[in-house]
């Protein structure tokens, strides 16, 4: 059963605390990048930069995998430095992504591009820093705290959410900037949804779930939601995206439907 609710026209800031189930969001087009950004999160921090990426509407798709190998390396040089660019900020972090829960903190980068951590998620206070996951199926997890101008992002597919990296997250969080748990926003972000990722029996056990006798659809952003809420995040606090890789025509990359581009979650707190 969807422990998600349907989407309201209240501001994150105002839920009734009786709310027990994480409100679904719509993410709408930016203008300058193909992205689809929180609107909710747009209005409540200014400072923030956050969105996920989409195909566009190009000729090229703005595929911006730097691993996946589907782009020439000079056109993704391209569509970064369009990224940063519409962004404004100067300097981005990429992680070697393996499906699990390391997550780095970034304090002191330089400007370019940084893409030679192994990880799966990235913590920032640092201004002017875009944090950034490929995806293409799995979940963009987004971390704010607004009060302290913190933000993560995490690459979670159900090997790196049964491995712990949200939970992860929120402790380098806690760990590197004094963020408690209680003052972070959470946002699951574009990815597949509970009616299009039918995995097998080992992915529930995995995700310590009731275990079906064979292959059944999960809904990976209901786990996230409620292991953030078993870490301590407010209920009010955790958002999911409504938009689906598969079958929302949202102009997404869908590892699932063959393809090889990605996109990517990026956040970070302009300069
Ligand atoms: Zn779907």
């Amino acid at each position: 059963m969807r422990r998600v609710r349907p989407s309201s026209h209240h501001t994150l800031g105002d839920m009734s605390a009786e709310e027990d189930t994480a409100e679904v969001v719509r993410e709408t087009l930016d203008e300058r990048v193909p992205a689809l950004v929180h609107p909710g999160w747009a209005v409540r921090m200014p400072w923030l930069v956050q969105g996920t990426t989409t195909r566009g509407s190009g000729k090229e798709p703005f595929d911006l995998g730097r691993f996946a190998g589907a782009s020439a390396p000079d056109r993704l040089d391209e569509r970064w430095g369009h990224l940063l660019s519409a962004t404004r900020v100067e300097r981005a972090v990429l992680g070697r992504q393996v499906h699990g829960a390391e997550v780095r903190v970034h304090s002191d980068l330089g400007p370019g591009l940084h893409f030679d951590d192994v990880c799966d998620g990235h913590v920032t206070g640092q201004a002017g820093v875009l944090l950034a996951v490929t995806v293409a199926d799995c979940v963009p997890v987004f971390l704010a705290a607004p009060d302290a101008g913190a933000v993560a992002v995490l690459h979670a597919g159900w090997r790196g959410a049964a491995a712990g990296v949200l939970e992860r997250g929120l402790a380098v969080l806690k760990e590197s900037l004094e963020v408690s748990v209680g003052d972070v926003l959470v946002h699951l972000g574009p990815s597949i949804c509970g009616a299009c990722y039918e995995v097998g029996p080992e992915v529930f056990e995995a995700l310590e779930q009731s275990v079906p006798p064979t292959p059944l659809a999960i809904d990976l952003r209901d786990i996230l939601a409620r292991r953030a809420e078993r870490a301590g995040v407010p209920t009010s606090a955790i958002t999911v995206s409504t938009h689906c890789t598969r079958c929302t025509g949202s102009g997404l990359f869908s590892h699932r439907a063959g393809d090889r581009e990605r996109q990517v979650g990026f956040i970070g707190a302009r300069s």
